[in-house]
């Protein structure tokens, strides 16, 4: 059974690949170097798959930036607006599609269907041509060969590629330019035919809901491509789910191997294997390409041997189920780990070595030592006491329906805290964070770092909270809030004091470009011990007599950044994170705090990827941050927040939530999303952002008005708050405070 890998993290352990690309903007070095630290990364990327066991290693998997732009560059997919030569597309051309360049803005960024990584959406317009603009993949092939590697090119297919873009301008068929652009496809696979014994097109948009039309494509496309492919061999991959009424579509695709993603898909095993040819290999993506965990080689050993039994080993690869992309790099780096949690994990390195126990064994190999290690590390997670928590699971069987619920409506509840507060009519406030300061971080990173006492540290973070209050009163807003000086990350500050959590020292992901993020790992029951955040804001209440909101990260959005332990269903692990949360919020209640902000900025973006599947997922997401917002009085405000503005699909279930009141961005779409309350009238309160955190830019007094004239055409005027789009964590202290007082004096404004 031959071993293959579907990619490799490109960014480097040490995270070599960002501060190169980082230096390289910043002009610090040049692109030589920038190159030159590229092939290195490669090379010792190829060798480390190598040496693991991997038969077959991918090439074309590396950028510099993204893979779908590479696919871009390669068809010589450039918008106009970026001026380019028409020739090959040069380095600088390349980063401005990405990043914007001097005149023209940045392609749009995506999330790469439901993982966190984000592609450059590809641009289509009516008049554009296609042709061959790159020699990336062709060089890499020909490094990788001449290393003396068997090598895989790994490309975005093309049905994927077309499906995933966007027209701009004039609106067409984006299918007119199949033609065109599949003629640079075989150039590519021709030239790589000379070098590669196989080339992998990525097709994951099977694993989507796909009009017919879309469907359609797949054979005409992959008959062309496999005529031109030589003696080369072609493999489609798909990924990130199960292929559903596709399944037959892509067993009958003309080419010599399909892989499919068997952790997220378990029941292809059986609906698959009998509807391929003869004449077609299976990949089984088998060990887990998007989480941390060790494969149970028990368990992947018993779906190999079933599906040798249906179609014969000499037809199975065994591979990761996607890309490892998704995967932090080596796991062997993790010094700091508990040694009997790290003994759970696989890190790319460690999944490529598994694939290979997993393969020798098939080969009858003796690796009884190595089998009998991961039976062990299984049995000890198993079994361990630091999983499994008594308590959590007596709360988790005594949560009972009333739970769930707030105790009135809406109605009720706004009218009791309106007594409280007595606030204007369209109050304002901000969503949480203030600029991160250097001065905030340093002392952050000096107290993890143990240089100063807790004493020190609390002292300092008293003092930023008090300015942000102080400045709070100077600008004007109604309702207040700390600033989160004590949190890096939202996810992260809450996984650190909660049980069942653990952090990794270098378990970075590529989030977008250079940008990486480290999730935490859940890999046990989640409880909290300790009060998290209620010192904070007691703190902050008692500077003020304005009404202090107290600001918590939800259950959805904890679960959907982490690592989560793959040994009970997702919901069950967002339950106890909810029932965690719970107790933050009702101890913030006991604290005098009467306003409580429950941020949701994950909510949408846990959506699966199929949609008969979004109901059964909203139904226990929406109920986990209910159940966290749930165990307060009638006159404790609860908010909650979201950071996009593509709502109108679950514009029902955001109702639902039943929080008092809730802000979203808005501002960047001039208010657009509100088109959906034009038919749904959304019962509580909302703030949709009148500012946009994300430019330094500062909006004027007058456009936020416009933008709050816009919203009153639909919101009612007693249920409209004012607001920014977001946290103001990335923005600088001056641009905030310009920004902030022209929002106040549009509220103020906009009063009757
Ligand atoms: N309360 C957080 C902040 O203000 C919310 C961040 C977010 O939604 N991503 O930074
Ligand atoms: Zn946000």
């Amino acid at each position: 059974m031959l071993t293959h890998n579907l990619g490799f993290p490109r960014i480097g352990l040490n995270r070599e690949l960002k501060r190169a690309q980082e230096q390289f903007w910043k002009g610090t070095i040049d692109e030589e170097e920038l190159q030159k630290v590229a092939s290195e990364l490669r090379m010792r990327h190829w060798k480390l798959q190598a040496a693991q066991g991997v038969d077959i290693i991918p090439v074309g998997d590396f950028s510099l930036y993204d893979h779908m732009l590479e696919m871009s560059a390669a068809l010589g997919a450039v918008p106009e607006r970026f001026g380019w030569d028409g020739t090959k597309v040069d380095l600088r051309t390349f980063f401005n599609m990405a990043r914007g360049g001097e005149k023209a803005h940045a392609m749009e960024m995506t999330k790469w269907f439901d993982t966190n990584y984000h592609y450059i959406v590809p641009e289509f317009t009516k008049q554009q041509t296609f042709k061959l603009s790159s020699d990336k993949i062709f060089n890499e092939a020909e490094e990788a060969k001449a290393a003396g590697f068997t090598i895989k090119a790994v490309l975005p297919g093309p049905v994927t590629y077309i499906h995933l873009g966007k027209v701009m301008g004039e609106k067409f068929d984006r299918w007119e330019h199949l033609n065109a652009i599949l003629s640079v496809y075989e150039e590519i696979t021709k030239r790589l035919a000379k070098d590669c014994e196989w080339i992998q097109f990525d097709e994951p948009a099977m694993v989507l809901d796909l009009p017919e039309p879309v469907r359609e494509k797949f054979i005409p496309v992959y008959k062309r491509l496999k005529a031109v492919a030589g003696g080369t061999k072609v493999m489609v991959a798909t990924y990130f789910g199960g292929l559903g009424e596709n399944e037959e579509l892509a067993a009958s695709l003309p080419v010599d191997a399909l892989h499919v993603d068997l952790v997220r898909s378990p029941e292809t095993e059986q609906s698959l294997p009998e509807k391929i040819p003869a004449s077609m290999a299976l990949s089984l993506g088998i060990v887990n390409g998007r989480n941390i965990w060790r494969v149970d080689a028990e368990k992947a050993l018993g779906v190999i041997e079933r599906v040798k039994g249906k179609i014969g080993a000499e037809r199975i690869m065994l591979a990761p189920s996607c890309s490892l992309q998704h995967a932090p790099i080596d796991l062997d780096a993790e010094t700091g780990l508990d040694p009997e949690i790290r003994n759970w994990m696989a890190f790319a390195k460690q999944k490529c070595a598994e694939l290979r126990l997993l393969a020798d064994i098939e080969e009858n190999k003796d690796v009884s030592q190595a089998l009998e290690e991961n039976r062990k590390a299984w049995a000890s997670r198993r079994a361990s006491p630091r999983v499994m928590n008594e308590k959590v699971r007596a709360r988790m069987s005594s949560i009972t329906e009333d739970m769930y619920e707030r105790s009135s409506p809406h109605g009720t509840r706004k009218a009791k805290q309106q007594e409280v507060f007595n606030l204007p009519c369209l109050p304002t406030t901000t969503i949480g964070s203030f600029p991160q300061t250097g001065e905030i971080r340093k002392i952050r990173r000096q107290f993890k770092n143990g240089e100063i006492s807790e004493n020190a540290y609390r002292v300092a973070m008293e003092g930023f909270i008090k300015d942000a209050v102080v400045f709070q009163h100077e600008v004007g807003l109604d309702v207040l809030v700390h600033g989160e000086p004590e949190r890096n990350d939202m996810v992260e500050y809450f996984g650190e004091q909660l049980e069942g959590f653990c952090f990794t020292a270098n378990g970075w992901v590529q989030s977008y470009g250079s940008r990486c993020v480290k999730p935490p790992v859940i890999f046990g029951d989640v409880s909290r011990p300790r009060q998290v955040t209620v010192e904070w804001i007691k703190y902050a209440q008692s500077l003020t007599d304005k009404p202090m909101k107290g600001m918590l990260t939800g259950p959805v959005t904890i679960l959907c950044w982490s690592f989560v332990r793959d040994d009970q269903p997702r919901k069950d692990t967002c339950k106890q994170i909810a029932l965690a949360i719970r107790d933050e919020v009702c101890d913030l209640e006991r604290a005098g705090i009467g306003m409580i902000q429950i941020d949701e900025a994950a909510l949408r973006e846990g959506l699966p990827l199929r949609r008969k599947e979004w109901d059964e997922y909203l139904e226990w997401a929406v109920g986990s941050f209910k159940l966290t917002a749930s165990g307060v009085g009638d006159a404790t405000q609860i908010h909650t927040h979201m950071c996009y503005s593509e709502f109108n699909e679950i514009a029902e279930w955001i109702a639902k939530m039943d929080a008092d009141v809730i802000s979203i961005e808005a501002s960047r779409s001039k208010m657009e999303l509100l088109n959906v309350f034009e038919d749904f009238e959304y019962p509580n309160d909302i703030g949709p952002g009148v500012y946009d955190i994300h430019s330094p830019r500062v909006p004027s007094e007058e456009e936020m008005v416009e933008l709050i004239r816009k919203a009153l055409k639909v919101v009612h005027y007693e249920k409209l708050w004012i607001n920014p789009d977001c946290g103001l964590k990335t923005r600088a202290w001056p641009e905030t405070t310009a920004a902030l007082k022209n929002m106040v004096a549009a509220a103020e404004k906009m009063r009757i």
